[in-house]
């Protein structure tokens, strides 16, 4: 799928007379003509450039899966930062920080097997955290929960599912804004806990994604106050929680056969690999923009995140190449150790906490669904800036993107900063089909189209240049 995207002739602004923006009909904000003519070249640049998809080409193939902690991590960090300097970035470095190590053993030792009443293999992965299971596997019988609020709702005596395999089977809906992912989430982070602590030997859940094909979907579980999982949890293909789902509903009892070499092993090094362009005026106010440079474990990650190092990167490069320097610093970050909890968004916020530089970070934003169509900006600002963003907006509609709600993050690996009390906004991708691919194996270079992710990097040139030659706050201000 792809779609032609106009070039706006005129300043879309000048034809602007009646606009409603987020918080409904207010004062209006104006860029100036000259903002307005390097914002239209950049846009321009982007359309033509194809930098974003070189790279994730590069990235995924030249490196491939890059687990956080690994070797893969390593040689992904150097090459990261090889790629910044060769770029002309300035300040070029990977910030490393220690993190605990969690691996699923070698692929194929994973197995989940329906021993009883109709004997059969289900396709499946083990869940990150999950713990391992003793040679030969866990054999039990399945207690079987629709939804993960069956089972939070279940007795919760200590040996209510004693000895048993916990089965959750809740699906995830598709949806442009991608609201289906985190109510559906919550079997795969929060379910084992709730199964441990009734007794259970495992947990099994429908893979957290659409896809029909039998790719299981991997991804971390939570570790409430740091504690770990003593028991194995894994999840199916789609079509093999189908057939779970079929022969419960013929009244059979299932007995399940489960085994996996997953745990925890050590301590290991990660890092954020920054570069940045430094501003002219104001060098010491930071935008931050960026990707996470590590995937899980089983897939090159073209589209999580790939693709979002890439557009950003390439984004940040138009504006190195546009022959113009904006006010402030625009600090491009590829964080690591995102997919095993964001433990490099945290080290980084730890960091700038340390480091006395928090207060100076005026906004930031990732790109981490994929590298399908933005559709819509969004904004986590004080009051006095909506005008400022829903002009922000006005110039993007060549580009077909809307103007969203005055709400929610700035992108997972932004989640930190925003916590300590930074500003956000983000240019939402449409959510449909990231899902069909996210923490399979098939996340892989072929599912990018090139049309679609030079959208992005207009929109994200734009975007970055308007919040980086302003001297706009987006935070509250007191009131004098
Ligand atoms: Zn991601």
């Amino acid at each position: 799928m792809s779609r032609a995207f106009f070039r706006p002739v005129l300043s879309l602004a000048a034809i602007t007379c009646l606009f409603a923006g987020a918080a409904g009909a207010q004062e209006r904000y104006s860029f100036d003509e000259e903002t307005l003519e390097i914002v239209h070249a950049l846009s321009e640049a982007g359309l033509d450039s194809d930098l974003a998809y070189e790279l994730t080409e590069e990235l995924t193939t030249v490196i491939g899966p890059r687990f956080a902690g690994t070797e893969q991590d390593v040689r992904a960090r150097a090459w990261a930062v090889n790629r910044l300097t060769e770029l002309g970035f300035e300040n070029v470095r990977d910030e490393e920080f220690e993190m605990d190590f969690w691996t699923r053993g070698p692929f194929g030792a994973e197995e989940v097997y329906i021993t009883a009443p109709f004997p059969q293999p289900l396709i499946a992965t083990t869940l990150g955290g999950s713990a391992g299971t003793p040679d030969g596997g866990i054999e039990a019988e399945v207690v079987f929960f629709a939804s993960f609020d069956d089972l939070v709702a279940y007795d919760d005596a200590p040996d209510a599912l004693q000895g048993k395999i916990v089965y959750v089977n809740d699906r995830m809906v598709a949806a442009q804004n991608a609201s289906g992912y985190s109510p559906a989430n919550r079997k795969r982070t929060q379910a084992w806990f709730h199964a441990e602590d009734r007794g259970a030997v495992g947990v099994l859940v429908r893979s957290v994604g659409t896809s029909s094909n039998r790719f299981p979907h991997t991804g971390m579980m939570s570790r409430p106050e740091g504690r770990r999982a003593t028991i194995p949890a894994m999840a199916l293909a789609g079509p093999d929680a189908d057939q779970m789902q079929r022969i419960h509903e013929r009244g059979e009892t299932i007995t399940l056969r489960m085994s996996t070499q997953a745990g925890w092993r050590g301590r290991a090094t990660s890092g954020n690999v920054i570069g940045e362009i430094v501003g002219s005026e104001a060098p010491e106010e930071i935008i931050v923009i960026g990707g996470h440079l590590d995937t899980w474990d089983n897939s090159p990650g073209a589209l999580d995140d790939g693709s979002g190092v890439g557009i950003t990167t390439a984004a940040a490069k138009l504006i190195l190449d546009s022959g113009h320097r904006p006010r402030r610093t625009i600090r491009v970050v590829l964080f690591g150790a995102e997919e095993v909890g964001l433990l490099g968004a945290r080290a980084y916020a730890q960091a700038r906490v340390e480091d006395g530089t928090l207060d100076n970070h005026i906004i930031g934003s990732e790109s981490d669904l994929g590298a399908g169509p933005v559709w819509r900006l969004t904004s986590n600002v004080a009051a006095h800036a909506y005008p400022f963003f829903d002009a922000m907006q006005v110039e993007m509609q060549h580009l077909g993107v809307l103007r969203g709600p005055n709400s929610g993050s700035g992108g997972p690996d932004i989640i930190p900063l925003q916590a300590l009390g930074m500003p956000v906004a983000r240019l939402q991708q449409d959510g449909m089909e990231i899902f069909e691919f996210h923490h399979t194996p098939n996340d892989t270079f072929d599912k990018i189209v090139p049309e679609e992710m030079a959208q992005n990097v207009a929109a994200w040139t734009m975007f970055t240049w308007f919040l980086a030659d302003t001297e706009m706050q987006f935070r509250e201000v007191a009131e004098e």
